[in-house]
């Protein structure tokens, strides 16, 4: 059943706390009295300018606590170097962004574990995909709110509720069997050897030695595509190894295998708000490119990420990331029955 929440912003002050505590109002909730409910979400890379406020999840813990339940905000490590690829850097840089459990009166874990270890295999039984490894979560929640910035993303086109559940959920081990199938490609003519994608790389697999230009060792390479998203002169593109639509299908089946462990407890809220270029995984500018709507609420990823996508057209985004087959999200979805 196709069922959405719309609460809008127009007109009013930020942050929008008022409109989402209307939105949150008029769920059917599915927790019971003394639940823990995980509320998944993304707190910023450090450096990045376009993450969501605390405040937002503040009132979903508030909400969560007064209906009985017992929140905890969570996110896991990634690959890439920053202020999120270990336990203990990324709860410094959710605390550096107002993400600690003194502002939002909850828990803010890490799912994966300080080591990025804790980790579990769940069933998959798609094509890519027979098993999926995530953050070892389940055992600590019997709820969920999926809560996505809903904003643009190089290789997916947009980032929200699909994408939250996927690479948010994912171990370091399933987002790089998401990310490998595309690599970076150098246009010399751009390129000025200012260092900074050697800097960024996680893995050493882009060097550089005077006076030549940077290399990538393919066999190193994880396809994090940090460097490319860093490249301050736009001179390394995207080469996919494979055809555009596999990581599409990559990320729809992650995020399908974890909505099957959660969905008879889990409600998904999209944010429409601060609608920037990249996601909030890079730090630096950011551009903003359209303007707040509001927040979409639902019992279903796809259909809100569907929504949300009607709401501010595939244009916005297509503009910034032109060429990816985003649809295959949608189509792909429907073909494995998510
Ligand atoms: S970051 Fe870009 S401009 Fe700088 S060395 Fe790397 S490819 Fe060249
Ligand atoms: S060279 Fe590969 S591993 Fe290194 S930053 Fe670029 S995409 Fe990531």
């Amino acid at each position: 059943m196709t069922d959405f929440l719309f609460e809008t912003v127009t007109d009013k002050k930020k942050p929008y706390v008022e409109s989402l505590r209307k939105l949150l109002g008029q769920f059917r909730h599915p927790f019971t009295e003394g639940d823990h409910v995980g509320i998944k979400l993304h707190w910023g890379e450090r450096g990045n300018k376009g993450y969501l406020p605390p405040d937002y999840a503040k009132e979903i813990a508030g909400w969560l606590t007064a209906h009985g339940a017992k929140p905890f905000v969570f996110d896991t490590t990634v690959l890439y170097s920053g202020g999120r690829r270990t336990a203990e850097d990324s709860l410094n840089t959710a605390a550096h962004h107002g993400y600690t459990a003194e502002f939002l009166g909850c828990p803010v874990i890490i799912a994966d574990g300080m080591d990025g270890r804790d980790v579990v295999s769940i069933p998959g039984g798609y094509k890519h995909f027979k098993t999926v490894q995530v953050g070892n979560i389940f055992d600590k929640a019997q709820g969920f709110v999926i809560f996505s910035h809903f904003k643009g993303h190089m290789v997916s086109l947009f980032g929200g509720a699909i994408k939250n559940l996927s690479m948010g959920f994912a171990s370091r081990a399933q987002k790089q069997r998401m990310h490998s199938d595309y690599h970076p490609v150098l246009d010399r003519e751009k390129c000025t050897r200012c260092g900074v994608c050697v800097n960024v790389c996680p893995t050493k697999a882009a060097s550089i030695s005077e006076p030549d230009y940077p290399e990538y060792d393919l066999k190193k390479c994880i396809g994090c595509a940090q460097c490319i998203a860093m490249c301050p002169e736009l001179a390394l593109q995207i080469f996919w190894n494979s055809d555009m639509t596999v990581f599409q299908e990559k990320l729809v089946e992650t995020a399908a295998a974890v909505w099957k462990k959660i969905n008879d407890k889990a409600i998904v809220i999209n944010a429409l708000l601060n609608i920037t270029v990249e996601c909030d995984c890079l730090a630096g500018k950011n551009p903003v490119i359209g303007p707040d709507y509001g927040f979409i609420g639902g019992y279903h990823p796809v259909e809100v990420d569907a929504e949300s996508l009607k709401m501010t057209g595939p244009k916005i985004f297509e503009k910034v990331h032109p060429g990816i087959p985003w649809q295959r999200q949608f189509s792909y979805a429907r073909q494995i029955g998510f």
